[in-house]
């Protein structure tokens, strides 16, 4: 066996997490239990809402605690099992943790095929961005043909399925995202309408040139000044589907408020959250209906592997300096 590695949470950060956060030790993996599987972790699943879990205060899960290995989802090989359901050479999704081999209750880890897409996809377009895009847009958003629709971080993960997904539907799909090379990205490979590159001026006054008929829904991967500037444009009856933050995550102060909320009255609209895990039981139906679409050339995913567990830190950094294209995932 390879050396194990894990990579703890040693201190809570304060911004954008730096390398002194992290503890990586070698341990070796326990002896199994009953009701446990042992796995070779492959890929790992970079995601925002890390640096949640990396945050002590009141959230929809419990935040990492101190001297503990970085939650993450991970997809992996089983190499010993003591539970029913798992055997050894199955490949597998769920909580493994930023450590090279996971030991633990199996619960909570699916099963997944291979021969259908490859493993990182299933971290991505067949995973957990992929069910958020879909159920973010389809269920929250109540997406209706030929809508207007407003996406934020375009070049992203969930971003860029959901404007394919509202595409598909019918719709005028307008993203943001930072700089032109995203922008002509999601343009010319997403098959978006239009994009704005929101560093490059004016957002607000981009965003209503782009939408002159107002946005019917917009999917906010990012809150702030964006979230702000949306709600300025949205049409009547509009809805706001509140799917992440990520321009505050690293703020030290509270998080900036949509100054602008008051047009949710004026137009009689609404903004709701989501958390895709509570989709959970559904999302064999969306795994179905994504691959569908994409082995009909109608969704492409996109994957950005980066080499190496020690590089997890600095992988994590990229999500919120805008480095990654596409899904992040770190290669074990
Ligand atoms: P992602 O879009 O692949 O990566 C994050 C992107 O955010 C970066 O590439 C960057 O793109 C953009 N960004 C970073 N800082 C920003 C800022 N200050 N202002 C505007 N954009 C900024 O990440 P993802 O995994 O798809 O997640 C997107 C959002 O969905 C996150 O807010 C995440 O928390 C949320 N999410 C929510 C759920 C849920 O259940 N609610 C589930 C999954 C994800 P640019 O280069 O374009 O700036």
């Amino acid at each position: 066996m390879a050396t194990p590695v894990q990579i703890k949470l040693s201190k809570r950060p304060a911004g954008i997490p730096q390398d002194d956060v992290w503890e990586t030790t070698n341990d070796a993996p326990r002896d199994l239990a009953d009701g446990e599987i042992a796995l070779d972790v492959q890929y790992l699943s970079i995601d925002p809402a890390m640096r949640g879990w990396m945050r002590d205060g009141r959230s929809y899960v419990p935040p990492v605690g101190i001297g503990e290995v970085m939650r993450a989802i991970g997809a992996g090989v089983v190499t010993a099992s003591k539970a029913d359901g798992f055997d050894e050479g199955d490949a597998v999704v769920g909580l493994t943790g930023v450590q090279t081999h996971y030991v633990g209750p199996s619960q909570g880890f699916n099963k997944v095929f291979p021969g259908l897409a490859p493993l990182p996809t299933f971290l991505a377009g067949l995973g957990m961005p992929g069910m958020t895009a879909y159920f973010g847009l389809l269920d929250v958003g109540q997406l209706k043909d030929g809508e207007t629709v407003l996406v934020s971080a375009a070049a992203g993960a969930v971003g860029g399925i959901v404007g394919q997904i509202a595409k598909i539907k019918g719709c005028r799909v307008i993203g943001l995202a930072g700089g032109k090379e995203k922008c002509d990205a999601v343009i010319n490979e997403y098959g978006f309408d239009d994009c704005i590159d929101y560093k490059a001026g004016d957002v607000g006054a981009a965003i209503k040139k782009a939408c002159p008929d107002r946005i019917d829904v917009y999917f906010d991967n990012v809150g702030g000044e964006i979230l702000d500037a949306a709600l300025n444009n949205i049409a009547m009856n509009g809805r706001i589907v509140v799917c992440g933050a990520i321009s505050q995550y690293n703020e030290v102060k509270a998080p900036a408020g949509p100054a602008n909320y008051l047009q949710l009255l004026v137009q009689r609209a609404r903004m709701e959250g989501l958390v895709v895990f509570d989709y959970q039981k559904r999302f064999p139906e969306a795994a179905m209906q994504m691959a569908g679409w994409a082995q009909e050339g109608k969704l492409k995913f996109k994957e950005h592997v980066v080499e190496g567990i020690e590089n997890f830190p600095d992988a994590l950094r990229m999500l919120f300096e805008g480095r990654n294209h596409g899904k992040l995932v770190v290669k074990i």
